[in-house]
């Protein structure tokens, strides 16, 4: 069918294809890294077999070659992520790197004492920490948004409640790696207008799952991380409307980022170069050129929609498997819709041991914080487990992740019952 994306696509991820612990690999840990497929694989290798060589530098018919292949990757994930000009797609490391350097350009130059900058308690450690130092810095004050009392979504009352003209900077999850809630961006976008502050979104977990366009969600910065979209590690984006980048400083120097030189001063190229200190990650740039390519070529829609569908599955089937699960974020089916990923715990037992014994079933899952302690303070845990989906899983292997935590819940409570 249509949807079919999860079975059709599994020949394409070889890794996928593999025992664990002697059982066959079911991979549902896609909100931490996705897997690859052999396109990306193959890009990354011609580049290493074929044309190597650095960029922007030399005139060699290598170097060139390199140098084209490497900007066409900005270009694909331009048309990826609907920027109408690749020149407001800076390639960066990866996400966290993205959001440190719009703290300390745009962060530095514009955030005084008493300036206020909003931010969710949902938020991963990346779109925490960079504010913190930056407030520490500056003496610009944070604050939180809360979560709804059913823990589903962000308080958007208290939202309004925390704007005034001191708001300098919004920066939110797009979709929670933990909640999985989608954010009403349209809303927050008119709100940051609305009091003349700047908004970065956390595209992390919506990049790699649904169409974002940047031209219509009304944010000025965006980031993502190449490896959570099918392409390599090492590499991200952080995308900019063209005025802003262009009013940044630039935050490391060196090669590749300046116009002219001199011993005592200098001058700095046009973003997005001004901000590209240094030979990048060519074959990971080129890697994750290839990942964008391949997902539009499937069609953000259709990912989307089959996401909607396992995601579903998943929680409808975990949520089945015993009163004692708890799933935090929104149920399925709701206006904004969910990610397909599902952090929940067994009351009784720890999401370590949960995920320890689901990996000896071959079922990888993460527990722990997710790099969201503040928000598993506000849940009441210290850690959760993680089940979180992508393109290629089936409902097979849905069914195998629930037989494995029914299996994983009788083992303990036969063992607390011989104990006792
Ligand atoms: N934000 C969110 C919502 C994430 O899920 C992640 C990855 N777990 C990050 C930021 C950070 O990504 P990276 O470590 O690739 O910079």
């Amino acid at each position: 069918s249509q949807l079919a994306l999860g079975e059709s696509l599994r020949a394409e991820f070889p890794i996928l294809d593999q025992q664990v612990n002697g059982q066959p690999l079911v991979y549902l840990d896609n909100a931490a890294t996705s897997q690859k497929p052999r396109v990306v694989l193959e890009a990354m290798s011609r580049c290493y077999t074929e044309y190597n060589a650095n960029v922007h530098r030399g005139v060699h018919a290598l170097s060139a070659k390199a140098t084209q292949e490497y900007e066409q990757a900005r270009e694909k994930v331009a048309v990826l992520i609907g920027a109408s000009t690749c020149r407001e797609v800076v390639i960066v490391r990866n996400a966290t790197e993205g959001i440190n350097l719009v703290a300390n350009t745009w962060g530095s130059a514009n955030i005084k004492q008493g300036d206020e900058i909003i931010l969710s308690v949902a938020e991963h450690h990346a779109n925490l920490v960079p504010w913190q130092l930056l407030a520490a810095r500056t003496g610009a004050v944070l604050r939180h948004v809360r979560l709804t009392p059913d823990k589903s979504q962000l308080d958007m009352d208290h939202f309004r409640s925390l704007l005034s003209p001191r708001t300098r900077l919004i920066s939110l999850v797009h979709v929670s790696n933990v909640l999985g809630c989608v954010l009403d961006t349209a809303y927050v976008a008119e709100q940051a207008r609305r009091v003349g502050a700047k908004l970065l979104l956390d595209c992390c977990q919506s990049v790699p799952h649904m169409p974002v366009d940047v031209r219509s969600l009304g944010a000025d910065w965006i980031v993502a991380s190449s490896h959570k979209f099918c392409g390599p590690s090492g590499v991200g984006i952080l995308w900019g409307r063209y005025e802003v980048l262009e009013s940044m400083d630039p935050w490391m120097g060196g090669g590749e980022m300046i116009a002219d030189v001199h011993l005592d001063h200098s001058t700095f190229a046009m973003p997005p170069t001004r901000f590209e200190a240094g030979t990048p990650a060519i074959a990971e740039t080129i890697g994750m050129g290839a990942a964008a390519e391949w997902l539009y070529g499937l069609g953000m829609e259709r990912v989307h929609a089959y996401e909607e569908k396992i995601g579903t599955y998943l929680y409808e089937r975990l949520a089945a498997v015993s009163p004692r699960v708890t799933i935090y974020g929104p149920r399925p089916g709701g206006p904004r819709g969910r990610a397909s990923l599902a952090a929940f715990n067994v009351e009784g037992l720890h999401a370590t041991d949960v995920s320890t014994l689901l990996d000896m079933a071959g079922v990888a899952v993460r527990s722990g914080h997710h790099c969201a302690q503040p928000l598993h303070r506000e849940l009441g845990v210290s850690a959760s487990a993680r089940a979180s989906a992508y393109i290629y899983n089936t409902e097979a292997e849905v069914d195998k992740f629930v037989e494995a935590l029914t299996d994983t819940i009788k083992f303990f409570d036969d063992m607390h019952g011989a104990a006792s």
